[in-house]
């Protein structure tokens, strides 16, 4: 799409994945960041409602295995507005990678909220995913993997996230999704 320098009105073409990064101005040669909200005329999500008890039940039928998917299969589901924002492959399979895992965690799940809250946004919603609590899931998932070295807190841990805190980030990050699908895209302005 056409924006215009904002040092020298010169008219420039960017796409989605421009968005945030910095764009140095071929006319000018001034660098400056490429608007975040120019993705309201991009593409739009295809984020779909799903029942929260659903999602909560599978969580403990699966034991925890199903939310880590499902949430991380979601990136797939919004335009890729940052050169950093990850595919679904790439999202769910770091959560497999032993090491690796503990430092993707705090990096997928606060993302997917930045996202979401990006798409509610742009629908003219408050900013409901719980970006805070992904830090936490993250953080205790960490402290959880120490169970080798402590077992009685390490399990103490792993139960807290894996009976309350992960399905309740779960619950609320779906519900922030059903609510926004719920509510119809404002038209793109200007373009
Ligand atoms: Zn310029």
């Amino acid at each position: 799409m056409r924006i215009e320098c904002p040092h020298c009105d010169g008219p420039i073409n960017v796409g989605d994945r421009d968005a945030g990064t910095t764009y140095r101005c071929g006319a000018c040669g001034r660098s400056f960041v490429v608007p975040l909200d120019i993705a309201q005329t991009g593409q739009p999500h295809q984020l779909d409602s799903f029942p929260v008890a659903s999602l909560v039940l599978l969580h403990y039928i699966t034991a925890g295995l199903f939310s880590i998917i499902y949430l991380n299969l979601l990136h797939d589901k919004m335009p890729r507005l940052r050169r950093n924002d990850p595919s679904a492959t790439w999202a769910v399979g770091l959560c497999f990678v032993p090491g690796v895992n503990l430092v993707w965690f705090f990096f997928t799940y606060h993302r997917l909220c930045v996202r979401i809250n990006e798409q509610r946004r742009f629908n003219g919603l408050p900013e409901t995913a719980p970006t805070s609590l992904s830090v936490a899931v993250a953080l205790l998932t960490l402290f959880g993997s120490l169970t080798y070295l402590f077992p009685a807190p390490g399990l103490v841990v792993l139960s807290v996230l894996g009976l309350i805190v992960m399905p309740v980030f779960a619950a609320l990050v779906q519900n922030s999704i059903n609510d926004l699908v719920e509510h119809p895209t404002v038209p793109a302005v200007g373009c």
